[in-house]
């Protein structure tokens, strides 16, 4: 197993690697995925499928498609697998019944198939619920590729620290911070001056501020670029998915929100840069297919062969920037106020969001309020006044709920409250 917790930056702890700091990879592994039947399960899944002989299948989860779930188990020969509705136990025993695979329902079984000794961990549940599971990795030592940003975001410092202690290694297979990974390898803390993580803009990139605030459901779902769930495909619409990812960078790579910047690049070719103290500029490119950076995890520390498309860069002929408007997009501005004002801000930033997403799905505001509840759970939290330091799990989960709470106390008064 790749493990062990390394310094990273000097005296900074982190659980993040540096890539010549381990041995190579055992020849057969043990593999869980949570979060196997989402889109980067699938990606994942896919990736898996490609080499039978290399992995072994720990444990697959899913929150309520117990055929899908079934499915993969019994393609995989799966040890465990779990299903997050506890109400779908039965259902699943029966889709299982006359193969080798235990099972188990409700969040404990999640917990459980995170628990169980995998040497590598995709931790791809969407949203704060991956925060438990996630940990249930991280406390046995695993090599954990992080795609669930929400749950960085949401325990903030304290994941990372726990990683650290727990000789955990964390490999982010978030795309963005994969390149940064990726190209971190080339300089020392010292010699960073800072990293750039790029953006598509999303569909309302070119779109003027009223049109943004009466987007419809359909058209927030409509990526130029990348195929995603459908939480992220918001996300990215409304530019929150930037913002939670200048905080995961924040968390991941201790560092300022001064030494994190983002550009727009609507061909999606170049995911991150690092910028060194000599002006270099080192970047990682590939086509925007999730499973490069899984790959790189997946094989990490060695480089396996990945099955997206070869990078035709005369063809693609132009990459493009901007910087990113922050007026027009304010999610990204409240996610820099949310690092900053530290100690469980970045926590309501994702809660407020994960609230404002579900009510804009069951078409209860508009697209353009949900930036507006988030900075009004904020500054409502704010104002109460009841910030401290994150040093528990329990304590990030009733920062969630809290604001979970505030969100959906606010939600009317947003709603009708037109921009
Ligand atoms: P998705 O909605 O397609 O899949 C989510 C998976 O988690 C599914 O298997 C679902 O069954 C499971 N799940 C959902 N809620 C759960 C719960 N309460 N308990 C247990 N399991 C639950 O999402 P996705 O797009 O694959 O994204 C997964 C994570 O990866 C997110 O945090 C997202 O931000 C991150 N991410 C995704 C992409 C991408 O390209 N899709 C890229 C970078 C990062
Ligand atoms: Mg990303």
């Amino acid at each position: 197993m790749a493990s062990a917790a390394v310094l990273w930056f000097g005296e900074t702890m982190s659980a993040v690697p540096l890539r010549n700091s381990k041995a190579a990879a055992s020849a057969v592994r043990a593999v869980t995925v949570l979060g196997a039947t989402g889109s980067i399960g699938d990606s994942t899944m896919d990736l898996l499928r490609s080499s039978p002989d290399r992995y072994q299948i720990e444990a697959l989860t899913a929150n309520t498609n117990v055929e899908a779930l079934a499915k993969l188990a019994i393609e995989f020969d799966a040890r465990f697998a779990a299903i997050a509705d506890p109400n779908r136990l039965e259902d699943l025993k029966d889709a299982l019944a006359g193969t080798a695979t235990e099972c188990g329902a409700g969040e404990s079984a999640i917990i459980e198939a995170a628990a169980r000794p995998a040497d590598w961990v995709m931790a791809a549940v969407s949203g704060a619920a991956g925060l438990k599971p996630a940990l249930a990795a991280v406390d046995r030592g695993a090599t954990v590729a992080l795609a669930n940003k929400e749950c960085l975001v949401c325990a903030g410092d304290f994941f990372m620290q726990r990683a650290a202690k727990a000789g955990a290694c964390i490999l982010p297979a978030d795309s963005e911070h994969n390149a940064l990974f990726q190209a971190l390898g080339s300089g020392s803390r010292e010699e960073l001056v800072r990293v750039i993580i790029t953006a598509s803009g999303g569909p309302f990139r070119t779109w003027a501020v009223a049109d943004i605030e009466q987007a419809t459901l359909a058209q927030a779902l409509k990526h130029p670029n990348w195929s995603m769930g459908q939480k992220i495909t918001i996300d990215s619409a409304s530019m929150m998915n930037k913002g939670l990812e200048v905080i995961e960078a924040s968390y991941l790579f201790a560092l300022a929100p001064d030494e994190i910047d983002v550009l727009v690049h609507p061909q999606s070719i170049i995911h991150g840069m690092v910028e060194f103290s000599d002006r270099s500029v080192v970047a990682q490119l590939g086509a925007p297919d999730m499973r490069t950076p899984i790959a790189h995890c997946l094989g990490w520390p060695d480089r396996i062969v990945g099955p997206a498309a070869k990078l035709d860069l005369a063809k693609i002929g132009q990459l493009t920037f901007e910087e990113p408007d922050l007026d027009r997009f304010p999610a990204l501005r409240l996610a820099y106020d949310a690092l900053r004002t530290g100690h469980g801000a970045t926590t309501v930033y994702n809660a407020a969001n994960e609230v404002a997403v579900a009510a804009f799905i069951a078409g209860r505001i508009r697209f353009g309020a949900i930036a507006r509840l988030v900075e009004s759970t904020m500054n409502a939290w704010i104002r109460e006044g009841n910030r401290a330091p994150l040093t528990s799990a329990d304590d990030a989960i009733a920062v969630d709920h809290n604001a979970r709470n505030k969100a959906v106390t606010l939600l009317p008064q947003i709603a009708l409250k037109a921009s």
